[in-house]
């Protein structure tokens, strides 16, 4: 009996085990089946889509620089419009040039400002160049317009070799305003607060007078002496 009840259920279990293997096996056919199915595919239009771009950190700052450029310039223009619109050549305010942008009028001189070489603030006849900072300088623009002042006495020769050249050439480390050539630009523009050496001014004031009433090659001898 036992045999008989071992055997029906050893012939049980071949036949789930076999049922459960097709099942499995059908589950595959099933997928490879679904793997097989051809695709149906429509036309589409092959032209290239825009594609746009991930911003990188290198366009960033380089649209960065761009648009600082950009309102420089714009910052530039606006100031050289305000220059141009408060321009007046005869203008006597020390403080209208100090508060212009890159040109101002001052007594019949054309003030301009930048940073050169030299830098050292200058002028020649209608023409008056301040280095730096020296626009804020009120006794700077006053020296420099003196010079314009002896200009005017002496024209264009006289000035270049009795004043431009010495004044270009000496640059002494103290005593600068005292000399033949500067301390007169100092005395007519007015200028109070430099210290003369003593008799410098009457020495300076005689220069131009012999310069002013000889002729032109008097200025040169001078130029070539000092
Ligand atoms: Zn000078």
């Amino acid at each position: 009996m036992l045999m008989l009840l071992a055997a029906i259920a050893i012939v049980a279990l071949f036949i789930c085990a076999q049922s459960a293997s097709f099942t499995v096996l059908a589950a595959a056919d099933d997928v490879a089946a679904a793997e097989v199915q051809p695709i149906a595919v429509e036309p589409v239009d092959c032209a290239p889509s825009p594609v746009e771009e991930p911003a990188t950190e290198e366009d960033s700052e380089e649209e960065a620089v761009a648009e600082a450029a950009a309102a420089g310039q714009a910052g530039v223009l606006s100031r050289l419009s305000e220059d141009l619109s408060g321009f007046n050549l005869n203008n006597t305010d020390p403080l209208v040039v100090a508060l212009a942008n890159f040109f101002a009028g001052y007594d019949g001189q054309f003030v301009f400002f930048g940073n050169w070489g030299n830098r050292r603030s200058g002028s020649f006849g209608r023409l008056m160049g301040l280095y730096g900072n020296d626009k804020y300088n009120t006794e700077i623009l006053k020296h420099e317009h003196g010079h314009y002042e002896q200009y005017k006495q002496l024209g264009f020769w006289k000035y270049v070799f009795a004043i431009a050249i010495p004044s270009l050439t000496h640059d002494p480390a103290t005593d600068y305003y005292s000399q033949l050539w500067e301390v007169t630009a100092d005395v007519l523009g007015g200028v109070t607060s430099h210290r003369h050496t003593i008799g410098a001014e009457e020495a300076g004031l005689q220069y131009l007078d012999l310069i002013k009433n000889n002729n032109v090659l008097v200025s040169v001898l001078c130029c070539l002496i000092f």
